[in-house]
């Protein structure tokens, strides 16, 4: 049985995949853009850390992730 560090398991995965979505990390090992934009992490007012399936953050009762459903404005790829 091998046993690694968290931060070993990180490093390989990020050298596997950089953060495509997907992988479960523990958001503390990650940037903090990162856990926010991943769900975990409040945005900077709060930074308190909890599950992306929490909409709203326990601590402060804002929502977490800011959805831009409105105006349409994508930053998807335009080729
Ligand atoms: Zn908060």
């Amino acid at each position: 049985m091998e046993i690694k560090s968290l931060a070993e398991i990180i490093e390989e995965k990020k050298e596997m995949s950089s953060v495509e979505g997907g992988e479960v990390v523990d958001p503390r090992q990650v940037p903090s853009s990162v856990a926010e934009r991943l769900g975990y992490r409040c945005p900077p007012r709060c930074g308190f850390y909890s599950l992306p399936s929490d909409v709203t953050c326990p601590n402060c009762g804002q929502p977490k992730v800011t959805i831009s459903a409105q105006g349409g404005h994508s930053v998807t790829c335009s080729t």
